[in-house]
């Protein structure tokens, strides 16, 4: 539930962003001008840009001649400050690994990808994200010395009841054992704090902070890829669960007799219309495709059957949809993964099975939107993940967890 706590909190990042939009466009600017650019009153202007000079995300300079006062000094102009912390944002896919930088003023300033080796172990798998991250910022002339803090997004399951494992220093994560050694990696390499969630949530964070849903407070997201993951916000807030899987769509049970998912259950939405179900489907019907891409260039292509089975997997993936929408009422769907990048092929479907299936509501049609933020979501929601609110009950009424 919102307090009103968290709507001061809301409309203070308003007028900060308004007020960090303005420096990023112009440079330097006085109080004065900024108040006339932002078109906040004088009192808010001064306490916001109070509250941003106290933690270091602007600088104030002496003023120029270009604001010329009558008598006395210049004003002084305050702009961005290029050496404040820079955060990091780690993506470690199924066979890529995907960053993002943004700087003290949540600027996403860099984006770069590494494929990972075939069968890449863990220890293989740190070092290519370190490798990444020193590469692009050599080449962007980023200072690794200025990084504050590093998201992490992962495949699979971050249960916050693992034990936190130690990083040196104060700091440590809680992490699934198969990533420990690139969080260990991590912890040595760059010394900073470590935030760690799914990467499909992740990416549904990211579309609420940046992306198509940054008006909407209550949002199903859904990532249609190789696998099939999902975030739901609910309230302005990522919902983690109990035991960090809130969200997992791919793993709803379309049929309890079907194949054996590696999830230990049957079934799965996941098996059904994931990457490799959606190829085999494909060469039952005498189209061999190598990989979910050429299944996407192939659709694109409008060949026949494959259009026919994509259609039909995107009604599943609708039907199962409809059930979280009766339930969670949220204000907007969100389709990402490559396979959003097929349009009305398959927002079609999903849209007239969720209307279909779904409680009845007074606007009736529910909005189904392409993602906006394509492969670097991820990557930047685990930015955004730096930046989240603390948990909104205070930590001396939060009751004991065993
Ligand atoms: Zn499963």
């Amino acid at each position: 539930m919102s307090t009103p706590t968290d709507a001061l909190q809301r409309l203070r990042r308003v007028h900060e962003d308004a007020v960090l939009s303005a420096l990023r466009s112009a440079g330097g600017l006085s109080r004065a001008q900024l108040t006339e650019r932002t078109g906040l009153s004088r009192t808010t202007m001064f306490a916001i840009v109070s509250g941003l000079l106290e933690r270091g995300v602007v600088i104030e300079t002496e003023g120029s001649a270009a604001e010329p006062r009558g008598r006395g000094r210049p004003a002084a102009l305050v702009s961005l400050n290029p050496d404040a912390g820079l955060l990091l944002g780690l993506d470690l896919g199924r066979n890529r690994v995907r960053l993002a930088v943004a700087n003290a003023a949540h600027q996403v300033v860099a984006t770069a990808s590494a494929d990972l080796p075939e069968e890449a172990g863990p220890e293989e798998e740190a070092e290519s994200a370190v490798r990444l991250v020193r590469a692009a910022a050599a080449e962007r002339g980023l200072s690794l010395g200025a990084l504050e803090a590093i998201g992490l997004g992962l495949v699979g399951v971050v249960d916050e009841h693992l034990p936190p494992v130690p990083l040196g220093g104060e700091r440590s994560a809680v992490v699934p054992a198969r990533y420990l050694p690139l969080a260990r990696r991590l912890g040595e390499e760059f010394g900073v704090r470590l935030a760690v969630d799914n990467n499909a949530r992740l990416a549904a964070l990211a579309e609420a902070t940046w992306g198509v849903a940054r008006p909407v407070r209550d949002m199903v997201y859904v990532r249609w890829s190789v696998g099939v993951g999902g975030g739901f916000l609910a309230g302005g807030r990522l919902m983690r669960g109990a035991h960090g899987a809130g969200g997992e769509l791919g793993h709803v049970c379309l049929d309890p007799e079907g194949p054996p998912c590696h999830c230990g259950s049957r079934g799965c939405l996941e098996g059904h219309i994931g990457g490799r179900g959606l190829l085999e489907r494909c060469a039952a019907q005498g189209v061999r495709l190598p990989a979910l891409d050429a299944l996407v260039a192939a659709a694109q292509d409008r060949v026949p059957a494959v259009c026919e089975i994509v259609a039909s997997a995107a009604a599943d993936l609708g039907r199962v949809l409809a059930g979280t929408v009766t339930q969670l009422d949220p204000a907007l769907v969100v389709v990402g993964g490559e396979l959003a990048g097929l349009g009305s092929l398959v927002l079609d479907p999903i849209r007239e099975a969720i209307t279909e299936r779904s409680l009845p509501r007074s606007s009736r049609e529910i909005a189904v939107v392409p993602a906006d933020l394509g492969v670097n979501a991820s990557a930047m929601g685990a930015i955004a993940l730096l930046l989240h609110e603390e948990p909104s009950i205070p930590a001396h009424l939060r009751p004991d967890v065993p």
